[in-house]
């Protein structure tokens, strides 16, 4: 029996979970990670799915447009299933405002109804931005979403752990094949200097009235969740302070305000700031690693930066498809091994 660890439960390594496990019925995975749901950097994210190849360095535009379209279909496919509202997934379309002109989006063709604004359309916001576009995407509701994967590894009898990993040697002993889903966390576990915190803020507020999203190209959005409203944000590179911060708070809410001053009346629930796990590229691949004797093979599959909501089913795929060729290779060996025998 091939005992899979998977290690990382944000959105990232319990969509990788699930795909093994619904690929791979009788092996046994396991998920190990030291926080779950709403501990981890998926739970707070506003979930918009518009990932850009400008803003993701380093991936191949043909990769990156399978793992669009992948994940793009499986949500889709959710929003118009019955368990929509369980798994907090829902089409939202909205605005994107600017102050110059910029080539237009990879994800372009991919969402719905993505048009250029016209000149009349661009003076309804105050600051009078100079572009924009509209298109109709969706958000993931991570803290929805993750219960309703949760659940589903729960009903495939997935046992979940909860411990800090140091160095994947600690596995190599009980597990054969490692899945790295870390996100941050491998900056440490795998020493890996290539990835960075983006430190991100935000506050959740109550205002149902408003339908749509907005981003700006000065640090403004807002991202319409089930019963809240994300209201964002900061992008401070290397800032790894995870506590909200007052004058980041008040920056957040002026500029809010003045695109949609009917925010004023909005109930504020609460505010969060987390780290974009970013990396170029973000790391889908295999490594072996030998300890001693001990060989283990590793999926990575970590580093989604801003968008790792948005990528998190196509990357999953993409990661499944490496895991099972990995097990093929073994299944081949042993082969091999039982015909010399
Ligand atoms: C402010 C903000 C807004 C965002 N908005 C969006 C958006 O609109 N759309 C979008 O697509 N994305 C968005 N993101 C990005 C998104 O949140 C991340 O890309 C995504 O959550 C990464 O998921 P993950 O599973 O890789 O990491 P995480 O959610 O951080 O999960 C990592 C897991 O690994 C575990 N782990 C780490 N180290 C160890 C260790 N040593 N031992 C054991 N376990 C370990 C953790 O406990 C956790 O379970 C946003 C992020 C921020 C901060």
């Amino acid at each position: 029996m091939i005992r899979v660890a998977v290690v990382g439960a944000g959105v990232v390594g319990l969509s990788t979970a699930l795909c093994i496990k619904s690929q791979h019925p009788s092996l046994s995975v396991t998920i190990i990670a030291n926080r779950f749901l709403d501990a981890t950097t998926s739970d707070g994210a506003g979930g918009l799915f518009r990932p850009d190849q400008r803003f993701i360095g380093g991936v191949e535009p043909s990769v990156l447009k399978d793992w669009c379209q992948t994940s793009f279909d499986h949500f889709n496919n959710l929003i118009f299933s019955n368990i929509a509202a369980e798994a907090g997934v829902s089409q939202v379309s909205g605005y994107q405002l600017f102050n110059d002109s910029r080539p237009d989006p990879s994800y372009k063709d991919i969402v719905y109804n993505f048009r250029h604004l016209t000149k009349e359309e661009l003076t309804i916001f105050p600051d009078h931005y100079k572009y924009g576009y509209f298109c109709t995407t969706f958000y993931v509701e991570t803290r929805k979403y993750m219960k309703y994967l949760t659940k589903l590894l729960n009903e495939k009898q997935v046992p979940f752990i909860k411990k800090k990993i140091h160095s994947f040697e600690e596995l190599a002993e009980n597990y054969d094949i490692v899945v790295n889903c870390i996100g941050y966390g491998a900056k440490d576990v795998c020493h890996d200097n290539l990835i960075r915190p983006i430190r991100g803020q935000m506050i959740r507020v109550r205002a149902p009235w408003i339908k749509h999203f907005y981003y700006t190209d000065d640090n403004c959005y807002m991202i319409p969740n089930t019963d809240t409203i994300v209201l964002g944000g900061t992008r401070q590179l290397d800032d790894e302070n995870t506590t909200v911060d007052l004058n980041d708070k008040d920056g957040i809410w002026q500029r809010c305000l003045r695109l949609c001053p009917s925010l004023a009346q909005a109930e504020i629930l609460w505010d969060w700031a987390g780290l974009r796990p970013d990396r170029e590229p973000i790391r889908v691949e295999t490594e072996t690693i030998k300890y001693g004797n001990k060989q283990l093979l590793i999926v990575h599959n970590y580093g989604h930066g801003g968008n790792g909501i948005s990528l998190s089913w196509g990357t999953a795929i993409d990661a499944t498809r490496r895991f099972s060729s990995l097990l093929n290779g073994i299944n081949n060996q042993d082969k091999q091994l039982t015909s010399k025998l």
